[in-house]
């Protein structure tokens, strides 16, 4: 039988009068047949709320694992509310339907509490229920560990969650419903000529996401790609059976997508910064001492520079890593100045990453070139540079990130007429 998952989040089920809207939408999908899973998140601003009273409650002295745990308990609850609310608004509609808790599906978890990873799905009963037409509203962003305790995806989870479903009941589509109607180009609150992308590859969503895009949890696309889950990213907030209710952002296999630009999209991120040791020794196992120094710090690096001084026998080390690892990074090299011997170590926060992201570079010339050329036409200066086969990205001072963004938006064809 065809089963299809259907997700909304927490704007879409942010009271009941959308929960009551979201029920309609399920019934009409309702009529198409086949087997229905729905997932939904917390009511919007739920989470952070009880991640308040969480951190509240447990003051300064209960950190690291003796929060964590009981941390998930509470913030998960925000879920188990909207997935009754939900079941209760398609019964009044005259459907079957129940909801499902995490443990209940036995959707198994890691017990690294506050961001576990799902190990398994233990969902027999849940798939015969589902066939049988009884439509299972489940609580996204939780599941359960080996040891019988409540674990939470990490925020944003409850796409990983619909997700995860849909890969165990092997269903024909992950319709993520959101409060936008797609993927856009880029941000369409910088630049207004952004359009929404008809279809993306996995790979492009993935790093999409991974660089700021917040549409979906960068594991749900993961997941969603490691088990060829194709995922449509729709808007919740059309009429049943109008005009817009089927158009969207199809995240689906490269070979599936017919009309293929070099440059799909355009990420930027302000959360950056830029962390350079100057004078350091250019002598084997420096880069080595130096990492693990900040991977001990817990520290997530993501670019890498290391570049020639002037001096004999020295470098200089540039990376770059969030605004707030960069607090961590500096506290960790100043500590073991003496130790690595390097000179003087500068952090600058005023930086921004903009990134193109297309699988068409794969296969074409140029791609470099047209976006350094229009950044240079726009009097941008380039700090660190870094690539990979469908991406680059630049370091830029943060003042220049909107004008970086709309000049690339257009060198790459990207705006809408
Ligand atoms: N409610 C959770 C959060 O706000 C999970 C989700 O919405 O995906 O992060
Ligand atoms: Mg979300």
């Amino acid at each position: 039988m065809a089963r299809t998952v259907l997700k909304f989040g927490g704007t879409s089920v942010a009271d009941l009068d959308r929960i009551s809207h979201v029920a309609d939408v399920v019934a009409a999908r309702a009529r198409d047949g086949g087997g229905l899973a729905v997932v939904v998140s917390a009511m919007s601003g739920e989470t952070n709320k009880l991640v308040g009273y969480a951190q509240e409650a447990a003051g300064e002295g209960v950190t690291g694992a003796a929060f964590n745990d009981e941390y998930d308990v509470v913030v998960s609850s925000g879920e188990q509310v909207t997935s009754g609310l939900l079941a209760l608004a398609l019964r009044k509609r005259g459907l079957k339907a129940r909801s499902w808790l995490g443990w209940q599906l036995a959707l198994k978890t890691t017990n690294t509490h506050g961001s576990a990873r799902i190990t398994g799905f233990q969902g027999e009963g849940f798939a015969a229920s589902v066939d049988a037409g009884e439509i299972a509203v489940i609580a996204g962003f939780q599941g359960v560990t080996d040891e019988a305790r409540v674990a939470t995806l990490g925020r944003g989870g409850s796409d990983t969650s619909a997700v995860a479903v849909a890969a165990a009941l092997e269903a024909k589509s992950c319709d993520i419903y959101t409060d936008v109607d797609g993927v856009y180009t880029t941000d369409p609150r910088i630049v207004s000529k952004a359009q929404r992308i008809p279809a993306i590859s996995y790979e492009e969503m993935l790093e999409m996401a991974s660089l700021g895009a917040k549409v979906l949890q960068t594991r749900s696309v993961e997941l969603a790609m490691n088990h060829r889950v194709p995922i449509r990213v729709l808007s919740s907030f059309h009429e049943p059976g109008s005009d817009m209710d089927n158009v969207g952002t199809l995240v689906c296999d490269e070979e599936h997508i017919v009309e293929k630009q070099v440059v799909s999209g355009i990420a930027y991120s302000r959360d950056e910064a830029k962390v350079t040791l100057f004078g350091v020794a250019d002598t084997p196992g420096m880069a080595s001492r130096i990492f693990s120094l900040l991977a001990a710090a817990k520290v997530n690096v993501d670019m890498i520079v290391q570049a020639n001084a002037r001096g004999p026998d020295r470098a200089n080390m540039v990376f770059t890593c969030t605004d707030r690892d960069s607090r961590l990074a500096e506290e960790a090299l100043h500590q073991a100045q003496a130790e690595l011997g390097y000179e003087a170590i500068e952090v600058k926060t005023d930086v921004a990453k903009v990134s193109i992201i297309g699988v068409g570079m794969k296969s074409h010339t140029g791609v470099a070139e047209t976006m350094f050329r229009a950044l240079y036409e726009k009097g941008i200066n380039i700090d660190v540079i870094s690539t990979s086969e469908i991406k680059i990205s630049i370091l830029i001072e943060a003042a220049y990130t909107e004008l970086a963004v709309r000049a690339l938006h257009t060198a790459f064809d990207l705006d809408a007429d």
